[in-house]
């Protein structure tokens, strides 16, 4: 069995790095990870990882990112736990090959999809669910019967040293490994063939990533960001709207992929929804949201700076706006008065400011979303189911909510991914399998009779049947 998998950068590294493809592909090119025992029993070990160590996996998410337990458990060790039990309950299904019909020019025939393992997978992840976002896709490289290289995050250095601690106590060695590192990691890792690279983060790298790919014609899902946009029009329930919207923006103090990232508000409904939000800041977390055990930090100093800018723009900050860069603390923050044109509107907020615009009527925030980029999210709160509809079809996002938000990135029997510019491919569940395996179609035909139909010498005879029948 191969040793640690962790490797830090240094003269050497970049060969140790640029050899680890080669090695898993090796294992995989022997069978070993195609049998479903085999995958069954790596899933039962990403349990027993998780579940055997979740102490120590919360303790480091809080030292990285100031996770509360709560929190930490809920999106970063619940959210994995629950894919591997899914995978594990429907692998024999996922596995089966699909029967399809065969035209009548074939027949006799059989033909079916079989979903074959790519191979050897590069999984880059970001920090702000490190464990759930490296987890998840190994549980679909598993299901999918591939071996996988993973690179966590350098900005959640004590989590991705536990990972990759873990990963080669719990794991096959021959199968999996953690490249710990930063940018020079990566890219040396992107310089080598996979058969797959899913990468989430923003959408800078994932150019750097797909450009990478195109080298080697490898193909990519790209799990990135972008402003998720939330509609409130003034038939919702407001009290109910502004709770659901407080908790998907401050959890994990704003710094989640799906979070609202602004609301577009019936001008009718700016004022009390206002209130009602700032009420939620209170109830969530007290006066004093820094004192508060359930309210997270920003990730680094950097991204304090980064975000703390886009509230020296001249908009008026209704709720909050108090920073503590040493602390790497940000308040929940609303803010109002917002344009397109400021700052907050240029680029994903990815903190806990909430940016909130007034909207004349529906048609107006329908353009204003069409008009920019395809976001990830898409949330609206009504309660006309007919106005909901007309949402959902005039816009395009990866997924939505009615009167509800984040819930559709947590319930692993949907597709979870982006469109355009907040995306490629989609994952969780049965669709991470199917993200991750090639599905081969296949014809068996049996050799007892050969109709010479499709063979020349052609006749008028044989075009008559192919015209009517191809
Ligand atoms: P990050 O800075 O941790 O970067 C992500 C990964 O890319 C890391 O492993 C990092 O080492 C690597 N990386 C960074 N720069 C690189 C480069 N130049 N070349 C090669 N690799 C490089 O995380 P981030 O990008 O700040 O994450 C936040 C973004 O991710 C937000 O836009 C957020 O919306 C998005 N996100 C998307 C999802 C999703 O599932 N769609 C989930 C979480 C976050």
């Amino acid at each position: 069995m191969a040793t640690a998998a962790s490797i830090l950068f240094d003269t050497g590294a970049r060969d140790r790095i640029a050899a680890i493809p080669g090695r898993l592909r090796e294992t995989f090119r022997s069978g070993r990870t195609r049998p479903v025992e085999w995958r069954k029993g790596q899933l039962r070990a990403v349990e027993c990882l998780l579940k055997e160590n979740a102490p120590r996996l919360e303790k480091a998410l809080a030292a990285d990112v100031g996770k509360p337990p709560f929190e930490a458990y809920a999106a970063d060790l619940g959210f994995p736990l629950g894919e591997a039990a899914i995978a594990l309950k429907n692998l024999d299904h996922w596995m089966r090959p699909q029967r399809v019909s065969v035209p009548a020019i074939q027949r006799p025939g059989k033909a079916w999809v079989q979903f074959d393992p790519l191979g050897v997978i590069l999984i880059i992840a970001p920090w702000n669910y490190p464990v759930q976002l490296t987890f998840n896709p190994l549980i679909a490289a598993i299901a999918a019967g591939s071996c996988a290289v993973l690179k966590p995050s350098e900005l959640t250095p004590q989590t991705s040293a536990l990972m990759a601690e873990l990963v080669a106590k719990y794991l096959d060695d021959d199968c999996f490994a953690v490249v710990e590192g930063a940018v020079e990691e990566t890219q040396v890792l992107l310089e080598q063939r996979f058969d797959h690279i899913l990468y989430t983060g923003n959408g800078r790298v994932g150019r750097v990533v797909m450009e990478a790919a195109a080298k080697h014609l490898t193909p990519v899902t790209l799990e990135l960001g972008g402003k998720s946009p939330v509609i409130v029009m003034p038939d919702a329930n407001l009290d109910v709207a502004a709770h659901r919207i407080g908790w998907a923006k401050w959890t994990n103090a704003g710094q989640t992929c799906t979070a609202p990232d602004y609301v577009l508000v019936h001008q009718d409904v700016e004022k009390p929804l206002l209130e009602k939000l700032k009420a939620v800041i209170t109830e969530f977390y007290g006066n004093d949201p820094k004192t508060s055990k359930d309210y997270g930090r920003i990730v680094a100093e950097r991204h304090v700076d980064r975000v703390a800018s886009m509230l020296d723009d001249g908009v008026e900050i209704f709720a909050g706006g108090q920073v503590d860069k040493a602390a790497r603390y940000i308040a929940p923050t609303i803010v109002r008065g917002v344009k397109p044109d400021s700052k907050v509107m240029q680029d994903e907020i990815f903190g806990p400011i909430l940016a909130v615009m007034t909207v004349r009527d529906l048609d107006e925030a329908i353009n204003f979303v069409c008009d920019h980029d395809k976001p990830l999210a898409l949330y609206i709160f009504s309660g006309d189911e007919k106005l909901c509809a007309r949402v959902l079809g005039e816009t395009s996002s990866g997924g939505a909510c009615i009167n509800a938000a984040l819930w559709q990135a947590a319930n692993p029997h949907l597709p979870f991914g982006g469109v355009g510019p907040s995306g490629m491919g989609a994952y969780h569940g049965r669709w991470g399998f199917e993200a991750l395996s090639h599905r081969k179609g296949v014809v068996d035909k049996p050799t007892w009779t050969d109709p010479k139909i499709a063979y020349p010498p052609y006749s008028r005879v044989k075009e008559w049947v192919a015209r009517k029948f191809l």
